[in-house]
């Protein structure tokens, strides 16, 4: 990532630091705190704000640093580490392969995206040449199954569900079942949302999960919900295994800043995020503009 680049408060911050005469503690504080502020303001959770000025502090020793130094890149340099070291869980997840079977199991509050989003991972994968197929363990929310099916059917993708059935468990395994004797080599299910506060939600969560073991859980989140990202998606990662997280609608106002919060809760890195409702507004997750994004 080229410094240059990095947009609004930053650059503004960094700006301001390379016009000082002199680097010293007082324009480092300066810096950070408009970097802070910028953070917040982008709904990233404020304990890793608060860790992220302590390292860099920690880099920037002004005592240790001999003169002749160049203060002003050090101290770029280690703004650019931690931002990105946030982002990064520091192992990648799991990651399906052509031809051989994987199943992927998608998790996420109502309202998140989680059924829409379920088949622009699919349409994605097909595109590349791949043979995905949606099931649908939402048994839940009426309507669940027609709206996965009608995108299933728009984007000609494979799709398993029930209007009668009502234990998510056995269509799951039916679903998956099924789809692995024709082959396909990504099979993802779709599991019921509802809201946080309900146990039920998670302990059908992991029914499935049990029966269906899959190779990847992907956690949904709305880039909307700001400060409240951590914890929901803490609440997800304890329930069942999660190994990614998909940013949703991030056309919208938000900027996103939940994502760190969530990487930072479920150790799982961001891969990738929507853009809007339809099919192929949905993108692989770049750190570079994402960050640009979240600080301008
Ligand atoms: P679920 O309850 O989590 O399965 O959520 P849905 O998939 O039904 O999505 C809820 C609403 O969010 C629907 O109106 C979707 O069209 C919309 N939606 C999903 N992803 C995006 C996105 O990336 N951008 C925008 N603008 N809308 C989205």
């Amino acid at each position: 990532m080229v410094l240059a680049q990095l947009g609004g408060s930053i650059s503004r911050a960094i700006q301001q630091m390379n016009n000082a005469t002199i680097i010293d503690e007082k324009v480092l504080n300066d810096c950070l705190n408009e970097i802070t502020r910028a953070l917040l303001q982008a709904d990233v959770q404020f304990t890793l704000v608060r860790n992220m000025q302590t390292n860099i502090k920690k880099i920037v020793d002004f005592d240790a640093l001999a003169a002749g130094h160049n203060k002003r890149n050090i101290i770029k340099q280690a703004i650019l580490k931690e931002l990105c070291k946030i982002l990064d869980p520091g192992k990648p997840s799991f990651a399906p392969k052509k031809g051989k079977t994987s199943v992927v199991m998608f998790v996420g509050l109502q309202g998140s995206g989680k059924t829409t989003t379920c088949t622009k991972y699919a349409y994605f994968h097909q595109k590349k040449g791949w043979k995905p197929a949606l099931v649908c363990a939402d048994t839940f929310r009426a309507g669940a199954f027609d709206q996965l099916k009608q995108n299933a059917t728009k984007a000609k993708i494979p799709f398993y569900g029930s209007y009668t059935e009502s234990d998510p468990v056995s269509i799951a395994v039916e679903g998956v079942e099924r789809f692995k004797k024709e082959n396909c080599d990504l099979i993802i299910v779709d599991t019921s949302g509802r809201h946080m506060q309900e146990a039920a939600l998670f302990e059908e969560m992991r029914q499935v999960y049990e029966a269906t073991k899959p190779d990847l859980v992907i956690f949904v989140m709305d880039s909307s919900i700001g400060q409240a990202a951590f914890d929901q998606a803490k609440a997800f990662k304890q329930s069942v295994a999660v190994g990614a997280v998909i940013v949703t609608k991030m056309d919208g106002h938000a900027k996103g800043g939940g994502a760190l919060s969530a990487v930072a809760a479920t150790k799982s890195p961001v891969i990738f995020m929507g853009t809007g409702e339809h099919m192929d507004e949905f993108e692989v997750f770049d750190v570079e503009p994402f960050v640009n994004r979240l600080l301008g």
